[in-house]
């Protein structure tokens, strides 16, 4: 027998002794509130799924102390199961009485409410109680010190208010919450909800994974323990789709040993929360995570984005042309690339003036995108040179695209200072079908073509193998 199942064998006695008592006297305040009830039947269920917990633990100690359950019990692993099944039950008689607290909005009297705190009391003590159980006994007076310490800490910063405030940006921020058990799902989002946040739920992590494909999702709460596909492997899975792997993930299990949480952040999550969920806890995390997550997109879209044009810029271009030919490799996705040089624009800036110049490069580039699909990539390589990627048309199609879109250059009048602006644009092309591998060698295809449309007489565009003059 291990050391620690030696410990809790020990303490059985008195630890059932612990444990029991406040579970009856939680079960009798709650029978004593539902009683005496007005006929509302959300509070009535909420105090039913009290009860039901109190029934579900009751059941568990008995068998943990009478029973072979601990005494058969050799691994640290074992232990650690039997704790976390402890504080399943504990999860939703301290999270229904603090929901019935937080909802009741002064409905309720306030002899029921004192009732109801001590719920939450008592379910803190019973949690305080299996904890302490499990600790290795060696490890309990270090960690009675630090709580001291910890207490003493929080008094010294005096802080006036522990509430959060949710800032325009993640307001209403859409939350994913995957967990096989309906309690731990709907304590979790009737919390959040309170937030304003809009919540999804999924019972396993395949329709965890589908609703994230289908649905913009900020941020995840991700259940360990689940049937068929565990936390692990849903972390795993989103980590590794391109589109998604920034998404923030915090893990919510009531396994709260240090080794389980440290694997889960070495496996890319980004936050750890133990049940029972902790309302001021889960608040300061899901929070903090969704800013963090809202700032980064933020400096994506900077670092992404050209200032003046508001289209991407070369790096994002590049990025999105690798990830084009790719597909292209991969799955014989065609493309056409185009690059676009605004034709004497020295003469606009030499005229109108450089504020006249980037009026008319923001109006050049509103116009390209006007021709394309939203999903088409439209960059500024630099200066008065552009480029448009399309994808899976025919190399005709692709043609007819170009044309068009000279076409609706040399229709553009750019306003400026209640001016109207003229210009023209050249251009050169590669198709998918010339079969270079490398970028940059396609790029310098499209340049000499380019290079031929201005020498050919500007506002034309030259292709593969076409010397129109
Ligand atoms: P060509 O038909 O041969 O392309 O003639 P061009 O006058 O367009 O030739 P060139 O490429 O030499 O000139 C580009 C000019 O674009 C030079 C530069 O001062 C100007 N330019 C580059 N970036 C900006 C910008 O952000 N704003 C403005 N207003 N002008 C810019
Ligand atoms: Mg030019
Ligand atoms: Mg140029």
């Amino acid at each position: 027998m291990s050391k620690s199942a030696e410990v809790i064998q020990l303490e059985g006695a008195t630890l059932r002794q612990q444990l029991l008592t406040p579970i009856a006297t939680i079960s009798d305040y709650v029978t004593e509130i539902s009683q005496s009830l007005p006929g509302d039947d959300m509070l009535r269920e909420d105090l039913s799924r009290i009860s039901d917990g109190c029934r579900n633990l009751r059941t568990q100690v008995g068998d943990l102390i009478e029973g072979q359950v601990l005494l058969d019990t050799r691994e640290a692993g074992d232990l650690s199961k039997i704790r976390h099944d402890l504080k399943n039950p504990l999860n939703s008689i301290i999270g229904y009485a603090e929901i019935i607290i937080e909802e009741s909005d002064g409905t309720l009297p306030e002899n029921y409410m004192a009732l109801l705190q001590h719920v939450v009391e008592l379910g803190s003590e019973i949690s305080g109680t299996i904890d302490s159980a499990f600790r290795h006994a060696a490890n309990e007076e270090a960690q009675a010190d630090e709580e001291a310490a910890i207490e003493r800490l929080f008094a010294s910063l005096n802080e006036s208010s522990m509430g959060i405030t949710i800032n325009d940006e993640i307001a209403g921020s859409p939350i994913l919450i995957v967990d096989d058990n309906p309690t731990n799902q709907d304590i979790l989002r009737r919390r959040l909800e309170k937030h304003g946040f809009n919540c999804m739920l999924a019972d396993n992590g395949h329709q965890a994974l589908a609703i994230i494909e289908e649905h913009q999702i900020d941020l995840v709460l991700l259940d360990l323990l689940m049937p068929d596909m565990n936390g692990i492997e849903v972390l795993h899975a989103i980590r590794s789709n391109p589109g998604k792997g920034e998404l923030p993930i915090i893990i919510v299990s009531g396994l709260n040993d240090a080794r389980g949480i440290a694997k889960c952040l070495s496996h890319g999550a980004t936050d750890y929360l133990a049940k029972p969920v902790e309302p001021l806890i889960l608040d300061a995390k899901v929070v903090s995570a969704l800013e963090r997550f809202a700032y980064r997109r933020e400096l994506n879209v900077l670092a992404t984005t050209d200032q003046l044009t508001q289209l991407l810029n070369r790096r994002a271009v590049m990025a999105r042309f690798d990830h084009i030919v790719e597909q292209h490799l991969a799955e014989e996705i065609s493309f056409g690339m185009l690059l676009l040089d605004i034709d004497f624009f020295k003469k606009v800036n030499d005229t109108y003036g450089h504020n006249g110049g980037d009026a008319v490069l923001q109006n050049f580039a509103q116009c390209i995108k006007n021709e394309v699909r939203s999903t088409d990539v439209v960059g500024r390589m630099g200066g008065e040179e552009f480029i448009a990627i399309v994808q899976g048309t025919s190399i005709d199609d692709f043609h007819n695209i170009c044309e068009r879109i000279r076409a609706s250059v040399e229709n553009l009048s750019c306003e400026y200072d209640g001016l109207k602006i003229k210009i023209t644009t050249s251009g050169g092309t590669y198709f998918s079908s010339e079969l270079e591998t490398s970028i940059k060698q396609m790029i310098n295809i499209a340049d000499q073509r380019l290079y031929g449309a201005k020498n050919a007489g500007r506002n034309r565009i030259q292709h593969l193998d076409t010397q129109d003059a």
